[in-house]
């Protein structure tokens, strides 16, 4: 009998602010995933949007989760990856499925509601044609065209995920005005140059995953098992994120050591009873799926973190 391969997972934030208890759970997630199963875990930073991240917070991501007690077999700076992104964009274009769009913001909006919350592109453009040089002269957004049609899809806790991307979502944009490759194209394409076969992560971006499917079909890449966990979230409602100044990871830490941190957001997703400090190496033994709440769990920091789950 072959031996099944050792999984990999990944966690990759956006390096656009300060980490925050969500990017934290988020994180200690997708490690004990990994680490349970005897798996590597790759650390991702997302980085392209030059307009919105910058170096100092990759910096300070890769310290907070190393604080936190996480360790990485790799660290994957995205911006280094270019040449894989635009071979990936070569693919494309040789396939005919890229399309220059001219929608501005206006168009696009007051259409078909989209399942992530914004508004379906109707694929208005797909009659456009590249420029003559090719997509790297393009000065306008690029799109991609997906096959139409529905794409069966429940990830691993039974999260039901079928969609029919082109039609529910509209085809993604690939390549932003600004030349900003963008990251519904990267993130198959660097899932994969990584090896990784286990994405875990925030319930928030399961509407996409139909869309990265339907990606990895074009391009020839395997599909990963996904899996979709729990949001930390604010008492009046929506993502505990870092747009809302909540808990910065600098806050955190002046306030709690890495293993009083650890040990609340374990016992905040039901890893322990009595949310004692610990290091995540002490969760791997006993850690299941199983036992992660599913429910969203409502956050509040007010120079202490409560959690009412
Ligand atoms: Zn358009």
């Amino acid at each position: 009998m072959e031996p099944s391969p050792r999984p990999v997972g990944r966690f990759a934030p956006s390096t656009t602010g300060e980490a925050h208890p969500g990017t934290l759970v988020a994180a200690l997630l997708a490690w004990l995933d990994a680490r349970a199963a005897g798996g590597r875990v790759v650390l991702r930073l997302e980085n392209l949007d030059h307009t919105r991240c910058r170096p100092a917070w990759a910096t300070q991501m890769i310290d907070d989760l190393a604080w936190l007690g996480l360790d990485w077999d790799a660290i994957v700076d995205q911006e280094a990856r270019r040449a894989d992104h635009e071979a990936a964009l070569d693919v494309l274009a040789a396939a005919d499925r890229l399309y220059r769009c001219t929608c501005s913001r206006r168009d696009r909006s007051g259409g078909r509601r989209a399942p992530d919350g914004g508004w379906a592109y109707a694929n208005t453009c797909r009659g456009r044609t590249l420029p003559a040089a090719g997509w790297r002269t393009a000065t306008e957004p690029l799109r991609v065209r997906l096959d139409d049609g529905p794409i069966a899809l429940v990830d691993e806790g039974g999260l039901e995920l079928t969609q029919d991307p082109a039609l529910e979502m509209g085809d993604p944009i690939v390549v932003r005005r600004d030349g900003v490759l963008a990251y519904q194209l990267v993130v198959v394409v660097d899932d994969d140059a990584a090896g990784v076969t286990r994405v875990v992560r925030g319930r928030d971006i399961a509407p996409s995953t139909a869309t990265q499917v339907a990606m990895q079909q074009l391009l020839g890449l395997p599909t990963p098992v996904y899996r979709h966990h729990l949001l930390l979230v604010a008492p009046r409602g929506g993502k505990l994120a870092k747009l809302h100044g909540s808990a910065p990871a600098s806050e955190l830490r002046a306030r709690y050591r890495g293993d009083e941190l650890c040990g609340l957001l374990a016992g905040a997703v039901g890893l322990t009873e009595d949310a004692a400090p610990l290091r995540p190496a002490d969760l791997v033994r006993d850690f299941s799926w199983s036992r992660v709440i599913t429910r969203d769990v409502v956050t509040t920091w007010a120079g202490s973190l409560t959690f009412d789950s």
